[in-house]
């Protein structure tokens, strides 16, 4: 009988796995139409043309004085005055001044405002302290944005420009991409949540809370389904449900392959599918994605720190290729280590790192936090990122090249 086992697959590496995720995962169709106080965040679903020009109409820029010019001339007649909001005044002839004020109408016939600084009133006229010429201090109508100019291209995330812009030509809703549902469970017989009582052998679900908020944003609809058991029954149900309702579903906890971990054969029970298994991270190597029914599907380890690593490389393009943005390429930049480190031979290490300091070069110097180990989250609060160290034989010795993922960037999902 031949009893040897059969050589285990390669381990994937992190741009392997990405890009299988990613191609096993469609961005959603669906649109709906939101009032702008709820647009921040959102994907824009159709380019969005302006409605009218702006400025609306020739206005000024400053508080002072129209003038009608007459070449060479010093004293103007005063003829009126205006303010913002009110309707244009009566046409100014060759030698008017109207008193005027930012924002109000320019009235017919007016070459340019005089900035009130630079203009001696007195009584019925004013005399000008310098010359000016034709267009000072009045914004034209269109200057800005002509009526019909695109102003932002379908598949751009709204923010605070946006908003501000389609406010000043007068839209008052935007059509966006429908969000994106996305299940997320915690599974383990020893979790509560906290705020619960803490049994014997019990811990609480960090995990959940901690995903939620990495993950969370405008353009995300997440359902929290709370913990679910080891139990393979329970867990392919919970898949057989998420199948019809969900575009992403990500659970945490049951992703290797012990008699407990119950995910990829519930996964597989459920009518799904295992794509994606056995990437060579640490933390994180558990993480295994597949499909069931319309949803993709991110299984993440039950160790916080590799749940956390896993979401970084993997929720986070799954979310972007499902709202049809463009995926952002795993980058992280480059640092000399601060630290001496023996690598790996064949995974890429994610350590909690500080910035200490700047090499000649400008390049951060990081320190690696804690002594490691895939359950710790505490060495992350006094970090500023990963770094990131590719397999290869040579140990990282001090002043040497290592990657470095700022949070900043890594949170910012
Ligand atoms: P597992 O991936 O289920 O084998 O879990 C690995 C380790 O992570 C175990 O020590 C679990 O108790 C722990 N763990 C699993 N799920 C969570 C969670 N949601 N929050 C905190 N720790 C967890
Ligand atoms: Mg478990």
């Amino acid at each position: 009988m031949n009893t040897s086992v059969a050589p285990r697959a390669p381990l994937l590496t992190i741009d392997e796995a990405r890009g299988a995720v990613i191609a096993a995962t469609t961005a959603i169709a669906g649109e709906e139409s939101v009032p702008l106080g709820a647009a921040r965040g959102r994907v824009l679903a159709r380019d969005i043309a302006s409605p009218r020009a702006l400025p609306v109409f020739d206005h000024s820029a400053m508080d002072g004085y129209a003038l009608a010019l007459v070449a060479g001339e010093r004293r103007y007649r005063l003829a009126g005055r205006v303010v913002a909001g009110q309707a244009p005044r009566a046409a100014m002839k060759p030698g008017d001044a109207v008193r005027i004020f930012t924002g109000a109408p320019a009235p017919p016939g007016a070459d340019c405002v005089a900035m009130q600084e630079n203009v001696a009133a007195s009584g019925e006229s004013i005399e000008l302290l310098r010359p000016h010429g034709a267009g000072e201090n009045i914004r034209h109508a269109g200057e800005d944005v002509a009526a019909g100019e695109l102003l932002a291209r379908a598949g751009v995330v709204l923010d605070a420009r946006h908003v501000g812009l389609a406010a000043a030509v007068g839209l008052a809703r935007l059509e966006v991409r429908r969000r994106l549902r996305l299940a997320l469970v915690s599974t383990g017989d020893e979790l509560v949540a906290p705020g619960e009582a803490l049994g014997p052998g019990a811990i609480f679900d960090s995990n959940r809370p901690m995903l939620r908020a990495a993950i969370e944003r405008p353009s995300l609809d997440i359902s929290d389904f709370g913990i679910l058991r080891d139990d393979r029954a329970a867990i392919t149900e919970f898949f057989r449900a998420a199948a019809r309702e969900f575009d992403l579903v990500v659970t945490t906890g049951g992703a290797s392959v012990g008699d407990e971990d119950h995910l990829a054969a519930a996964l597989t029970a459920a009518g799904g599918s295992v794509g994606v298994a056995r990437v060579a991270i640490r933390p994180g190597k558990p993480f295994t994605h597949g499909r069931v029914g319309g949803a993709s599907v991110a299984i993440l380890p039950g160790n916080p720190f590799a749940a956390l690593v896993a979401a970084l490389l993997f929720v986070r393009p799954l979310i972007e290729r499902g709202l049809g943005l463009p995926v952002q390429p795993f980058a992280p930049l480059p640092a000399r280590a601060g630290f001496d480190h023996p690598r790996t031979l064949e995974r890429t290490e994610f350590l909690p790192a500080r910035v200490i300091d700047r090499d000649a070069s400008g390049l951060p110097v990081v320190e690696r936090l804690g002594r490691g180990g895939s359950a710790r989250l505490k060495p992350l609060i006094d970090a500023d990122g990963l770094a990131v160290i590719a397999p290869g034989e040579a140990p990282v010795a001090r002043g040497g090249d290592v990657g470095f993922l700022p949070f900043g960037a890594a949170f910012s999902l």
